[in-house]
C-alpha cells in the first residue's frame, strides 16, 4: 500500500496531517515551502487521511511503496503577505479562496493576500 497526493488537487490545508493520530503524516514549512511527508513505519492504514481530505486529493493505493521509510508526498510554495512579506498560508489554498471569492469584490480579494496581523490592521484602518 502507498499513499499518494494529487499535485493538482491538494491545497496544502493539512487536514490530513492534523487527523493522523499516529503522526505518520508530517507537515513542515522550510524556506517558504510547505511539505507533507509520510513515515510509513508509523502508518496503520486507518484511512482517516483519505476520508477527511476536503479536496479528495489523497488516496491510499494498492501499489507497493517505492521508498519505505519517510517520503515526501506533496510540496508547494507558501503565500507571502502582500504587506509584510511573511509566509502565512499555503499558496494553493489562498489561490483557491481568491478564485472562489473573486466576484465578491477587490476588497475581499485584497484581504486574502494579507497575513492575519496585517489583515486586522487593514480592517482597523478601514480597508
Ligand atoms: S491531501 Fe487533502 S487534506 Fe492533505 S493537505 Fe492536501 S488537500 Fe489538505
Ligand atoms: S492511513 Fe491513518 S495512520 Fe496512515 S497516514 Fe493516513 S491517517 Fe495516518
Amino acid at each position: 500500500m502507498a499513499i499518494i497526493i494529487s499535485e493538482e488537487k491538494c491545497t496544502g490545508c493539512a487536514v490530513c496531517s492534523s487527523a493522523c493520530v499516529p503522526l505518520a503524516l508530517l507537515r513542515s514549512v522550510d524556506d517558504g515551502r510547505l511539505s507533507i511527508a509520510i513515515d510509513y513505519s508509523k502508518c496503520n492504514l486507518c484511512g482517516d487521511c483519505e476520508r477527511l481530505c476536503p479536496e479528495n486529493a489523497l488516496r491510499i493505493t494498492e501499489r507497493p511503496v517505492a521508498t519505505p521509510g519517510v517520503a515526501t508526498l506533496f510540496a508547494c510554495q507558501m503565500a507571502k503577505c502582500d504587506n509584510c512579506g511573511r509566509c502565512f498560508a499555503p499558496k494553493p489554498l489562498i489561490d483557491k479562496f481568491k478564485a472562489i471569492l473573486k466576484d465578491r469584490g477587490p476588497r475581499i480579494v485584497a484581504t486574502l493576500g494579507l497575513c492575519p496581523v496585517c489583515k486586522d490592521l487593514a480592517i482597523d484602518e478601514g480597508l
